[in-house]
């Protein structure tokens, strides 16, 4: 079982596989915990490359292929393996990012990003995804709380604008496959939210 959180930044996603996380240990069920960009060593020397403030003459499409690449590694050293063992597979983030920040975000356009994600993940859907929605305003009110604008990354510290667009890609991606995805209102609180997660988690695990 692949499971994926999605959300804007500041959506709480990252609290949420926390809490999943402690869910499943509670219930002995056998998991691995990763997140994007990033989850193995090569992988998060992408992930730096990609978010260092100072890179800011990346083109969109080194964007789109180095969070395809950092994906590629991620995939096939430990999500499949994983999979393959039985285990289920909580990740932070996956290929609906990709659409919603350069496919929307960038306007590098859905296509592309879905040509190249095919290729990096061998076709690797999860079967469900949350994307926890949040506006932009609450988001970035939410980090600055957090850290401060200094500490931002380099896609954080993108306009409200830019985070508008991932939103609505968000949405958009979401209204094309409401099947896997389940969309919860990140503006509640973390238990409420963490309620609807566990409430559509429980059928999938007795499955
Ligand atoms: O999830 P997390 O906040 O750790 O992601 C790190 C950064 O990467 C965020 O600023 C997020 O906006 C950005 N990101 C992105 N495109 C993706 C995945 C993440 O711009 N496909
Ligand atoms: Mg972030």
């Amino acid at each position: 079982l692949f499971i994926t959180l999605e959300g804007p930044d500041g959506s709480g996603k990252t609290t949420q596989v926390a809490k999943i996380a402690e869910y499943l240990t509670q219930n002995k069920i056998d998991f691995i915990q990763t997140r994007e960009p990033g989850g193995t060593r090569i992988s998060d020397k992408i992930r730096s490359l990609i978010l260092n403030p100072e890179h800011k003459e990346m083109h969109d499409l080194t964007e789109v292929l180095l969070y395809a690449a950092s994906r590629a590694q991620h995939v096939h050293e430990k999500i499949l393996p994983a999979l393959e063992e039985g285990k289920v597979v909580l990740c932070d983030r996956f290929v609906d990012a990709s659409l919603a920040y350069q496919g929307f975000g960038l306007g590098v356009g859905e296509e592309p990003v879905l040509q190249v994600n095919s290729i990096a993940t061998s076709g690797l859907v999860p079967d469900r995804s949350y994307f926890i929605d949040v506006s932009p305003e609450v988001g970035r009110e939410r980090m600055k709380a957090r850290y401060g604008t200094a500490s931002l990354d380099r896609i954080e510290q993108k306009d409200l604008s830019y985070h508008e667009r991932v939103r609505e890609g968000f949405q958009h991606i979401f209204a094309n496959q409401e099947k896997r995805i389940h969309r919860v209102n990140g503006e509640q609180d973390p238990k409420t939210v963490f309620a609807e997660i566990v409430k559509d988690l429980d059928k999938l695990l007795a499955n």
